[in-house]
């Protein structure tokens, strides 16, 4: 076997920002000019917060989403001191010097953190701004109802808490058809109107596709930046795709027919075949559930221009590839390809929805960033 060209076993994911910038471009327009807040949680969906955060900054975004507070300061030193970063889980007491430091907004969520916020920044000059997020029927974080009456009335608290933005979270956006939309719209107007005149927000990727009335002046997609679909009509949504994960071919070898292949023997040669041995496996982000067993074959990677099916099972580090029709040399180092246009499909197959996949596919490649 010939080794053409110098490679490493290392699995890459490639991370395009040229389609990053361009999924920020089509829903700023989807939301028809209102600002997008661009939620980079979770190190940008496994992507990588710190570059993924100066491309988005460097096409017009300047307010940002993470969960954490450490998420928010590495966010910080990449983007630098202009844009706003908001933190969904709000403060929390080991964290408040982080706020500070990192200069991050809190998204209060309930009366228990706009009290503990407000003790923490008596002394400080020059504090954070806040936002309040009610809980309109998600039931997850968010101010609940029984405390909406005392964010309306105590007016030393509001005052305190400096509020600049209103929000809310939508639970079934995907799914335009769901009562729960409007029932979540109508509560956030009443709760909203009795709050100062600040930015409102309800709306993350799917909520943009819900329509105008979802919009109010700021959004907060997530998945959508990342070329993730998720509404019932993939079709409709413009977005393309930013992530592929690359498994360079380590090893191609013949497999008699009635011999088994991979962990379990879970399957077995029907014929004699070829098969391509390559680098990534579940620790790289590429399920379980996308092996090939003798009852079913699940899917199928990018090799050059043909598609080969995964059989056996995808184990920690390799994954094995079915080549005995490949049209053409498979040489080593050549990269089968994951996700990318694929990638609804295989979290399908996976039984995984595409956040969750793409959030674990940044924890061992390596990632390689590409403007086009
Ligand atoms: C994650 C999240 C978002 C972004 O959601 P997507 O579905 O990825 O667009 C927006 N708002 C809140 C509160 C979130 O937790």
């Amino acid at each position: 076997m010939v080794q053409a060209r110098t490679y490493s076993s290392r699995p890459v994911l490639t991370v395009n920002l040229t389609a990053l910038a361009d999924n920020y471009k089509y829903l700023a327009s989807k939301a028809g000019g209102t600002r997008i807040g661009a939620s980079v949680k979770a190190d940008a969906y496994g992507l990588g917060a710190g570059v993924v955060g100066r491309a988005l900054y460097g096409a017009g975004c300047r307010i940002f989403f993470v969960a954490h507070a450490g998420e928010g300061k590495i966010l910080r030193t990449s983007i630098g001191p202009k844009a706003s970063v908001y933190v969904l889980s709000g403060n929390t007491p080991q964290d408040t010097a982080i706020f500070f430091g990192s200069k991050l907004k809190p998204v209060i969520n309930s009366l228990t953190q706009a009290r503990d916020w407000v003790r923490a920044i008596k002394d400080v000059n020059h504090a954070p701004r806040t936002a309040l997020h009610f809980d309109t029927g998600m039931n997850r974080l968010g101010i609940p109802s029984e405390e909406v009456d005392v964010f309306a009335t105590d007016q030393a608290l509001i005052e305190a808490l400096d509020v600049d933005l209103v929000m809310s979270h939508l639970a079934c956006s995907g799914d335009a058809q769901h009562p729960l939309n409007e029932t979540q719209l109508g509560q956030f107007k009443k709760i909203s109107a009795r709050m100062p005149m600040v930015p409102l927000s309800l709306a993350n990727t799917g909520g943009i596709y819900l329509g105008a009335k979802y919009h109010f002046k700021l959004v907060r997609p997530g998945i959508g930046l990342y070329g993730g679909k998720i509404t019932k009509n993939p079709d409709n949504e413009g977005v393309k795709p930013v992530v592929e994960l690359h498994a360079p071919v380590l090893q191609i070898k013949t497999v008699k027919r009635g011999e088994t292949i991979g962990y379990n023997a879970a399957f077995t040669a029907k014929k004699d075949m070829k098969i391509a041995i390559v680098s990534a496996g579940y620790a790289d982000g590429l399920p379980v559930n996308l092996s090939g067993s003798d009852k079913r074959i699940v899917t199928s990677a990018r090799l050059g221009k043909a598609r080969v099916p995964v059989v056996g099972r995808v184990s920690m580090d390799y994954t094995i590839l079915d080549i005995t029709d490949y049209p053409g040399f498979v040489e080593l180092g050549a990269k089968a390809v994951f996700f990318g246009e694929d990638l609804e499909t295989q979290s399908a197959h996976s039984q995984m929805i595409n956040y969750e996949v793409m959030t674990h596919l940044g924890a061992r490649c390596r990632k390689i960033y590409v403007n086009e």
